[in-house]
């Protein structure tokens, strides 16, 4: 036989997802199991990418092969396609591997015709109930297949329904069902200029087709890259035979979860209708009866109901979310998965879980989403309230959280108004390191440009404020302070709303409810660091973020930008001085002044950490970024500074590059002022000093860190200066001081040569987004502008600032990975990228063998989580 595409239920088991999709190995799993579910088939997802090489066509061998297996539910069923004295009825239901909304929606009833349903209403002595399921499958198939707008039948409807002067759809009887259809079959004909399909087996195909096109509609493919679904997967599609919960006052159907997916706690919890078939509970047509209920209705149902569910949930282990019909009294099953849940119900039941004795520690570390821990950390919109609003724009979902306040548009605004006792959310064309004050007291800040790894997304994240980005279609007036988006102005101090989790922005006040961590938490994140063999550290330029990463976790901090050091009151005026210094000794003198403010702030942090490691980079970003741009600041700033305005006029023009990112920045800068380097080792050796004083306990020992080195000489000249000038001063102090010199891997170079530069570092941190972008060969900042055409065009699948890209970028990071270790085996490895917390690059640094990874303070227990499961799931496939 040719290549198996199509599988009985019966053939099939719970295992079996690849191929039959979460929906349907869950239906093979619950036949093997002996449960009541209507027989059916799966067409394999190897027969939906086998329709996308063959053209979006179905081929005749895979044709042949469904309508074999028609023929063998007919045999189990007893009942014929088509025939309409014994008519099979069928549904067709998608079903990916991961489930997944967006995609097709299901069709019921299929088989029906005019002759069929005039069988079927004979053969149920009901033809209210005949027609009633003809009218919704003619409704459901001109939707999901024809892509005729379902509103449009709703219309017809609800005409249909004052016409008789009734309210709900029960009350219809059977000559109004007839009628429906006769005017849904006329409206399908006016729209399309056929007649509807009257052929069952030509209703079929076509449904088939429109599943697997619906793999690749808009809403699939952006479901897909938010959660890293792969394009190539596929989806199945599930033909099963009806059943009917809509033939009468013993019949219905519901949804139901083993536990509340709210709040975790162990009670059935769900909702049925009577005489109603599908969706009708969701849908909201009539108000449904919580599950309960049936306890009194239908005890027997209800009974047999718990009972499997009860098996269901001791069987996978994990919470159910099933779905069931009753027909005349007898319950069938029709769907069952592991309920998703909130991340509060989520530690929850893995807790209870465990103490329930149905599943180990270890594997209950898999059973939450590292991604969910942010909704525990971050404040979340009131659920009610976030329901009924509605967005009118979307940007980038870029730092977690839900945010409310009033619109201003400066940073000094910002502070103004905050001072004042008001909530602000700072919306900005873009930040940039001048805006950190205002963007510290904003709950949420909102951007034009920029990506997941700009100004604001980054530092909004390290602050663990909420943080919209890259909304390109706001138009902002800052002179007039308004903005306008999809047709609304909003001026200065009008209410907001965005969230950060989702992008949606809104224009209205959405009450939140602050963060919440419960017990549960602390049990079961220890589990997790009992798990994993990856170090969590945090990104951390203040002793105050230092001490929010300790309190998550953080083992020791990655990446101690300095930069950032030099922006506040006076700090920014000596550097400034520095920048138009004519000669070394001016820019001696001005660097004199900030090494006090550098060796407080060291000394700040090395106290939070207590000791741990703290990996201080030297000056990374280009000079100019220190200088004003607009003329008004220019005049101020060179009477500071005691120059003319020409002067800093020329100062500025001087450091102008074509390519900053690319210009004079990160290492250069050491190199062609070693001041600059001696002052940062300075401060850094005296800070250690003093700090070992006043606590030896700690035994602080420091870790200085070369940013954007791309050549061994490079790495040496700078590290000789930071030895020299480090062991002039531990020789000048009388003490003994273990330091390291280390650097950042981050320029495609750097990663070819790392077995010479493991010769001078004695440890690597790959700054994964220069790397991605040098890589890559496009800005952080403009990839936002075209990555979406990537997108559609499947060039790209996601991101590659959010998700590390592990065929390129990560071939670069192994390469390194072994270089370095040929070298020197004991280096010491580390992300300090963005991807740093993101679940899946996580998982590719366990994998590739690093020592740790670094993330903003909010992300540590995503990453420590990320880890855990990461080396869970090597150990399992061992
Ligand atoms: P979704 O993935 O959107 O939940 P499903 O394929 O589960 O879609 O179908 C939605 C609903 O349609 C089910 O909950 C069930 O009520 C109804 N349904 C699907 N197949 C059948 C069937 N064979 N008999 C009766 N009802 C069905
Ligand atoms: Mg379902
Ligand atoms: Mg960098």
């Amino acid at each position: 036989m040719s290549h198996k595409y199509v599988y009985l239920f019966s053939e099939g088991n719970g295992k079996m997802r690849e191929l039959l999709g979460g929906k349907g190995a869950n239906l093979a799993e619950m036949t093997v199991l002996g449960m009541p579910v209507p027989q059916g088939f799966t067409i394999s997802t190897e027969a939906c990418t086998q329709y996308y090489k063959d053209g979006r066509e179905i081929n005749a061998d895979i044709q042949a092969e469904i309508y074999e297996y028609l023929a063998k539910m007919e045999k189990i069923s007893g009942k014929k396609f088509a025939d309409p004295t014994n008519p099979l009825l069928v549904s067709v239901r998608s079903g990916a591997r991961a489930s997944m909304p967006g995609m097709m929606d299901t069709i019921l009833n299929l088989g029906l015709n005019d002759t069929v349903v005039e069988g079927l209403a004979k053969l149920t002595n009901s033809p209210r109930f005949a027609y009633d399921s003809y009218r919704r499958f003619v409704q459901m198939f001109s939707d999901v297949v024809m892509e005729l707008s379902k509103t449009e039948f709703e219309k017809i409807i609800e005409a249909k329904k004052q016409e008789k002067g009734v309210k709900m759809d029960t009350e219809l009887d059977a000559d109004d069902m007839k009628d429906l259809v006769k005017k849904f079959k006329a409206f399908y004909k006016a729209q399309k200029g056929e007649d509807f399909p009257t052929e069952p087996k030509v209703q079929l195909m076509e449904a088939v087709k429109a599943v697997f096109r619906s793999w690749d509609n808009p809403r699939a493919n952006v479901y897909r890259r938010m959660n890293e679904i792969p394009y190539d997967w596929g989806t199945a599609v599930n033909v099963q035979a009806m059943v009917f919960g809509n033939s009468g006052d013993k019949s219905g159907t519901g949804v139901a979860f083993t536990r509340n997916p709210a709040t975790g706690e162990k009670a059935l919890f769900g909702e049925y209708l009577i005489n109603a078939q599908g969706e009708d509970v969701v849908a909201g047509i009539r108000t449904p009866f919580p599950i309960s209920h049936l306890q009194q209705d239908m005890p027997e149902v209800y009974n047999q109901f718990a009972e499997i569910a009860n098996n269901l949930e001791k069987h996978y282990t994990d919470m159910q979310d099933m779905e069931f019909t009753i027909e005349n009294g007898k319950l069938y099953m029709l769907q069952t998965r592991n309920g998703k849940r909130t991340a509060a119900a989520a530690l929850k039941v893995a807790v209870d879980l465990v103490d329930e004795g149905m599943i180990t520690e270890e594997e209950a570390v898999l059973r939450v989403e590292p991604k969910q821990l942010d909704s525990l950390l971050h404040p979340q919109f009131d659920a009610t309230a976030i329901k009924k609003a509605k967005a009118i724009g979307k940007g980038l979902a870029a730092s977690p959280g839900a945010a409310c306040g009033r619109v201003v548009f400066s940073a000094e605004d910002a502070k103004e108004w905050h001072d004042k006792g008001e909530k602000i959310v700072l919306v900005r064309l873009e930040t940039s390191p001048e805006d950190i004050e205002g963007m510290a007291v904003a709950q949420g800040i909102l951007t034009v440009r920029g990506g997941m790894t700009s100004h604001a997304a980054v530092v909004a994240r390290g602050m663990g404020t909420c943080c919209v980005s890259g909304c390109g279609e706001i138009v902002v007036d800052y002179d007039a302070k308004k903005f306008t988006l999809a047709g609304q102005t909003i001026k200065e101090g009008d209410y907001i709303s965005i969230d950060g989790s989702t992008g949606n922005i809104y224009a209205e006040a959405i009450p939140t409810a602050a963060a919440k961590i419960s017990g549960d938490f602390d049990r079961f994140m220890k589990w997790a660091d009992a798990a994993r063999k990856l170090e969590v550290y945090t990104n951390a330029d203040t002793p105050k973020d230092a001490k929010q990463g300790r309190d998550f976790g953080a083992q020791g901090i990655g990446l101690c930008r300095t930069e950032h050091m030099f922006f506040e009151g006076q700090r920014i005026k000596a550097m400034r001085e520095m920048i138009v210094a004519k000669t070394t000794e001016e820019r001696e003198k001005a660097l004199v002044k900030l090494t006090p403010f550098q060796q407080g702030d060291f000394e700040g942090i090395y106290e939070v950490m207590e000791g741990r490691p703290v990996i201080i980079r030297f000056l990374d970003p280009p000079l100019h970024e220190f200088l004003p741009t607009k003329e008004e600041d220019i005049k101020e700033i060179a009477g500071e500074l005691n120059i003319t305005v020409a002067d800093l006029k020329n100062v500025i023009a001087s450091l102008h590059e074509f390519n900053p990112m690319m210009g004079h920045r990160g290492c250069r800068l050491a190199v062609s002022y070693p001041e600059i380097a001696r002052m940062q080792t300075t401060a850094v050796i005296n800070a250690a000093i003093a700090v070992n004083k006043k606590h030896p306990e700690f035994k602080t020992e420091p870790r200085i860190m070369i940013p954007l080195v791309g050549e061994q000489k490079e790495l040496k000249f700078v590290k000789d200066i930071v030895t020299e000038t480090a062991d002039k001063i531990i020789k000048e102090a009388g003490v003994s001081l273990r330091y390291e010199v280390g650097t950042m891997i981050e320029i495609p170079r750097a990663a070819l040569t790392a077995d010479d530069i493991a010769k001078e570092a004695e440890f690597f941190s790959f700054g994964t987004n220069d790397l991605t972008q040098m890589t890559f060969g496009f800005s952080r900042d403009d990839a936002g502008k075209f990555l979406n055409y990537y997108y559609e065009n499947k060039i790209y699948e996601s991101d590659p600032f959010a998700h590390l890209d592990q065929n390129g970028v990560g071939k670069l990071v192994k390469m390194a990975v072994e270089l370095g270790r040929k070298t020197r085996p004991e280096i010491h490895l580390g992300i300090c990228g963005e991807h740093g917390g993101d679940p899946t690059s996580v998982e590719f640094c366990h994998n590739v063998g690093l020592n740790y990874v670094s993330c903003s303070p909010f992300r540590v227990p995503i990453a420590r989580l990320a880890a855990a499961q990461a080396a869970v799931k090597e150990k399992r496939a061992k």
